[in-house]
C-alpha cells in the first residue's frame, strides 16, 4: 500500500479520454527532457477543482440544477486563465485536462499566466437567451470567490461568447459593488474588450500555418485546399482568413455534419446561411459529408476546430493532408500521433496553433489594467510576433531533440514552467 497521495490516480480527474491523453503526452515529454520527478508529481494534478450546483428557473417556471466546474491547474507563472465551456459533455475530468493544456499553452507562449478551465454541462443550443443569462449569472456567483483580475480570468470557449462574458463581468461587478472589467476577457469592446479578440484564435491558427508553409517550402495559394472541422468562433475565423490569403476552403462542418465543394466554398454565402439557419444543413452549394468523412478528405491543410478526440488510431491512417493545424484543444490523441508522424504529416499542436486566443486575451487584460487601448493593427502585429516566435522556438526544439512538434511544444512550455517552480521552491 503506497502513501495516500497515490489514491489520486483513482480520482475522478482520470475519467476522460482527454485527461488520460494529456497526462500521457505530459509524461512522454517529461521523460524526453529528464524532468525532476518532484515537478512531474506536482504538475500531474490541478491545484484546485471546484464543482458547483447551478440551479436556475427555466422559462416554463420550473427549477433545474446544472453542474458547473472551475479547475485551476497551475498558477506558478501568474493568475490562472482559461475559457468557460457550455456543452453536454462537460465533466470534471475533461475540464481538468483542458486546464492542464492551458498551463502548458501559456508557458510555451511565454505569457505571465497560469492555466484554468471552466464549464457547465448543458446544451446551450436548446436554451433561451434568458435561460442562458440566468445560468451564466448563477454560475458566476457560485465561483465569484475564485475569480478576479489577479486570481483567475475566464474567457469564451465552446458554447459561450462575448455576451456570456458581459454577463459574467456584470454579475461579478454587482457582487463586489463596483465595475471590474478585467475579471474576464473576450468581452465586448463597449465594456473594455480588445479589438482583434473575436478572431484572434482563428487568426493565430493561420499565422502558424503561414510559418509552417514557409518552413516546409509549401505554397499557400489558390491551389492550396483547406478543410475545417467545426465552424464556430475558431473554425469560421480560420476558414475566412485562409480564404483571404488566397487558399481554397473546400469543406467545413458543424455538429450536424459538413458540406464539401471541391471548387471551393463561398464562405460569405455560407456564413449568411448559417446566421439565418444556425447550421450549414440545407446549404445547397456543395455535397453533404459526415464529420468522419470530412476528416478523411484529400486536402493540403486540415484544421480540426471542434471538440477533442477526433483523430484517433481508428482514422489516423485515412487522413490525407500535409499539415494539421489544431484549432481545437486535444483533437488528436496520442495513438493517432504515432500514425500521423509516420505519414510525415506536419502537426501544429493545439498548445501552439490555438494560442492566439489566450494571447489576445492577455493583451485585453494588459490594456484593461492600464486603461490604455491599442488599435487592431497593433494587436494583430503583436499577435503575429508572438505566434511566429513561438512557432520558430518549437521547431528549433523539435530539430534539436529530433522529436515531433507536439513533444517539442510540451518540452518548451514545461521547461519554462519548471524553472519558475524550482525558483519559487516548495512550501511548506
Ligand atoms: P464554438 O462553440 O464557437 O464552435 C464549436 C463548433 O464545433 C460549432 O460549429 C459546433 O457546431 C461544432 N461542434 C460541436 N460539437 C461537435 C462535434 N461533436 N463534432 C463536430 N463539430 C462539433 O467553439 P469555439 O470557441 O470555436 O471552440 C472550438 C474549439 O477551439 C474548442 O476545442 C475550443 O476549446 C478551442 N479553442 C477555442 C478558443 C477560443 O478563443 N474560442 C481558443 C483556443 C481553443
Amino acid at each position: 500500500m503506497g502513501p495516500v497521495g497515490h489514491d489520486l490516480t483513482k480520482s475522478e480527474w482520470e475519467g476522460s479520454d482527454l485527461f488520460r491523453n494529456t497526462s500521457k503526452l505530459f509524461v512522454h515529454a517529461t521523460q524526453q527532457m529528464h524532468l525532476d520527478p518532484n515537478i512531474i508529481e506536482r504538475l500531474k494534478w490541478p491545484k484546485r477543482a471546484f464543482v458547483v450546483s447551478v440551479p436556475i428557473r427555466l422559462d416554463d417556471n420550473s427549477i433545474r440544477t446544472f453542474i458547473g466546474y472551475r479547475v485551476q491547474h497551475n498558477m506558478t507563472l501568474g493568475p490562472a486563465k482559461g475559457g468557460v465551456r457550455y456543452h453536454p459533455d462537460v465533466n470534471l475530468s475533461e475540464t481538468t485536462a483542458l486546464a492542464m493544456l492551458m498551463t502548458f499553452k501559456c508557458a510555451v507562449v511565454g505569457l505571465p499566466l497560469g492555466g484554468a478551465k471552466g464549464g457547465i454541462r448543458c446544451d446551450p443550443t436548446k436554451m433561451s437567451r434568458n435561460e442562458l443569462q440566468r445560468l451564466t449569472r448563477r454560475y458566476t456567483s457560485e465561483i465569484a470567490h475564485l475569480i478576479g483580475p489577479t486570481k483567475d480570468i475566464p474567457a469564451p470557449d465552446i458554447g459561450t461568447d462575448q455576451q456570456t462574458m458581459a454577463w459574467m463581468m456584470d454579475t461579478f461587478s454587482q457582487e463586489i459593488g463596483f465595475t471590474v472589467p478585467d475579471v474576464v476577457t473576450g468581452k465586448p469592446i463597449e465594456i473594455g474588450g480588445s479589438l482583434g479578440r473575436t478572431d484572434a484564435t482563428g487568426r493565430g491558427v493561420v499565422y502558424c500555418i503561414m510559418e509552417a508553409a514557409k518552413y516546409l517550402d509549401m505554397p499557400l495559394d489558390e491551389t492550396t485546399t483547406v478543410v475545417v472541422q467545426g465552424f464556430g468562433k475558431v473554425g469560421a475565423s480560420a476558414a475566412r482568413k485562409m480564404a483571404k490569403i488566397g487558399c481554397k476552403v473546400i469543406a467545413i462542418s458543424d455538429v450536424a455534419g459538413g458540406i464539401c465543394n471541391s471548387k471551393g466554398l463561398d464562405l460569405d454565402a455560407l456564413c449568411d446561411y448559417i446566421e439565418k439557419n444556425k447550421t450549414s444543413e440545407g446549404f445547397t452549394e456543395g455535397d453533404r459529408v459526415t464529420n468522419e468523412e470530412l476528416l478523411e478528405l484529400q486536402c493540403d491543410i486540415l484544421i480540426p476546430a471542434a471538440v477533442s478526440n477526433q483523430i484517433t488510431k481508428h482514422n489516423a491512417d485515412k487522413i490525407k493532408c500535409k499539415i494539421i493545424a489544431e484549432g481545437a484543444n486535444g483533437p488528436t490523441n496520442i495513438d493517432a500521433d504515432l500514425i500521423i508522424n509516420d505519414k510525415n504529416i506536419f502537426v501544429i499542436p493545439d498548445i501552439v496553433a490555438n494560442a492566439g486566443g489566450v494571447t489576445v486575451s492577455y493583451f485585453e487584460w494588459v490594456q484593461g489594467i492600464q486603461k490604455l487601448f491599442w488599435s487592431e493593427k497593433e494587436v494583430n502585429n503583436r499577435l503575429w510576433n508572438i505566434m511566429s516566435d513561438t512557432f520558430r522556438r518549437v521547431v528549433h526544439t523539435a530539430e534539436e531533440h529530433k522529436i515531433d512538434m507536439r513533444t517539442a511544444a510540451y518540452i518548451s512550455g514545461i521547461s519554462k514552467l519548471s524553472r519558475a517552480m524550482l525558483l519559487r521552491g516548495f512550501w511548506p
